[in-house]
């Protein structure tokens, strides 16, 4: 059976998500993602979407979920975020009919790159984006495949900041709700994620 955003009107909607999605359906996207203790480092629970994604109706629902609440707000370009942002990320802009752009790891956008160093769950990175990726009459919708202690989702901002464009969205497919990354990325901006942990 296809899950799918029209299909689920009707039904009960969950409060454990931020974007209206039937609880059992919620369940079961929850239930598809892997847990994987101690990976990449001891202590940390990695949350594996490929078992979820690897299943047609539940990357349908993940993308038709997503892109059917930033529909109407005017989302130009999806900005992902380097790896598994990639993996959704294309499909959203592709459904919103918006540009996609993607933030890197260092080294590995080919052309003039802004840059920004953060720390992570697990270690400290930093994130690239082309010099001519946005424009300031852009709406971005800044997506990436997990929300944890924000630390990733607020470098990728302040590297969209530079462009001072007209709007900031977050999607997220699952929030790590204890480490709090949400605090340090509202308000002002609309966070939304599909699955909590
Ligand atoms: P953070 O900057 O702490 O919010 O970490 C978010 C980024 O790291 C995302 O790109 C995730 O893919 C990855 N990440 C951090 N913690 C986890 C986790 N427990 N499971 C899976 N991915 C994670």
């Amino acid at each position: 059976m296809q899950i799918s955003g029209g299909s689920l009107k009707s039904l009960i909607f969950a409060c454990k998500s931020d974007i209206m999605i039937a609880t059992a359906t919620i369940e079961t996207l929850k239930s598809a993602v892997r847990n994987i203790p101690d990976f990449p480092v001891k202590g940390i629970q990695f949350k594996d979407i490929t078992t979820a994604i690897k299943r047609p109706e539940l990357l349908h629902l993940i993308v038709d979920e997503i892109a059917g609440y930033y529909q109407k707000k005017g989302v130009t370009k999806v900005v992902a975020i380097e790896s598994r942002g990639f993996i959704t990320g294309g499909a959203l802009a592709y459904k919103l009919d918006a540009g996609l752009i993607p933030v890197r790891k260092p080294g590995k956008l080919p052309a003039e790159t802004y840059s920004k160093t953060y720390d992570l769950e697990y270690g400290q990175d930093a994130l690239e984006i082309h010099r001519d990726a946005l424009q300031p009459d852009d709406i971005v919708l800044l997506h990436d495949d997990l929300l944890a202690t924000g630390g990733t989702a607020l470098a990728a901002v302040e590297l969209i900041k530079l462009f001072d464009v007209r709007q900031i969205y977050f999607s997220f497919i699952i929030e790590l709700d204890f480490l709090k990354g949400r605090q340090k990325l509202s308000p002002p901006f609309d966070v939304r994620s599909i699955i909590h942990f």
